[in-house]
């Protein structure tokens, strides 16, 4: 596997969302990258983001995939965390009608059947 992407993966595992920061233009971005999407330089910083966001835009999912039908209907949404970066995973609650953009959510972290850390938002 691609090992910038496994440095990613290895955050997940131990509850932190990485990001990449350029030394160049200082523009942060996520996912990451060997290459600033700006500017192209390859001096890139690895730093961790902050564990909370809001939420810029989310779809309640009705039909969904195989593996997911006994937990629709669900929520997935883009958040927004600190320095503009954007991330798109679950959001949980138990009170899928009272979601709205622009609502604080919490980073949290679960473990699929193969102990793969999966990060979702919560309230
Ligand atoms: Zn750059």
């Amino acid at each position: 596997m691609d090992s910038i992407l496994n440095s990613f993966i290895d955050g997940l595992k131990n509850e932190k969302i990485l990001y990449n920061r350029c030394n160049q233009c200082e523009k942060d971005f996520l996912p990451p990258a060997y290459h600033c999407p700006t500017c192209g330089n390859d001096k890139l910083e690895i730093k961790e983001a902050k564990k909370e966001g809001t939420i810029e835009t989310f779809t309640v999912v009705h039909v969904a995939p195989t593996d997911f039908i006994e937990e629709a209907p669900y929520i997935v949404g883009i958040v927004q965390l600190n320095n503009n970066l954007r991330i798109m995973a679950r959001i949980k609650t138990t009170q899928i009608e009272n979601i709205r953009i622009g609502d604080k959510v919490k980073a949290a972290f679960d473990k699929n059947k193969q102990d793969v850390s999966i990060l979702f938002f919560t309230f």
